[in-house]
């Protein structure tokens, strides 16, 4: 993949770690986050490690353009695309723990007018 040290999302991809996969595609996995902060908590992965989204490249513009074409096709096949959020965490400062860079996908099915920042950490 790169020369770069592994990160848990890079060793999950690989099968190393367990995760419960929702999508795969060859440039992006989408996974449960394992602590979620709402009843869909997913997190959306490119599986080029780009530790964080201010150091993605401009020879990465099309891999964040497909993320976010693919978080639309997860909300959809969830059934979340009327009201979702998507959170992306950059830096440490900004509560990033991970640095892969990573898109999580919130949604609240049950009551998504109720579904707003302050209900999860992230
Ligand atoms: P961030 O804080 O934005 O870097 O997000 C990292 C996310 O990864 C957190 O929401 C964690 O709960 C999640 N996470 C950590 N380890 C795992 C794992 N093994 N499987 C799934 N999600 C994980």
């Amino acid at each position: 993949m790169t020369d770069q040290v592994d990160t848990l999302f890079t060793r999950i991809i690989k099968r190393e770690i367990p995760a419960e996969i929702v999508y795969e595609d060859d440039l992006c996995i989408a996974i449960n986050d394992i602590a979620p902060q709402a009843p869909v908590h997913v997190l959306l992965i490119p599986k080029r490690q780009i530790p964080r989204l201010a150091d993605a490249a401009e020879s990465e513009r099309a891999i964040l353009g497909h993320l976010m074409l693919v978080a639309g096709d997860i909300s959809r096949q969830l059934g979340v695309d009327e009201a979702f959020r998507l959170v992306v965490n950059n830096g440490a400062d900004a509560g990033q723990t991970v640095f892969h860079l990573h898109l999580h996908i919130l949604a609240n099915p049950k009551d998504s007018k109720q579904f707003s920042e302050s209900d999860t950490g992230i």
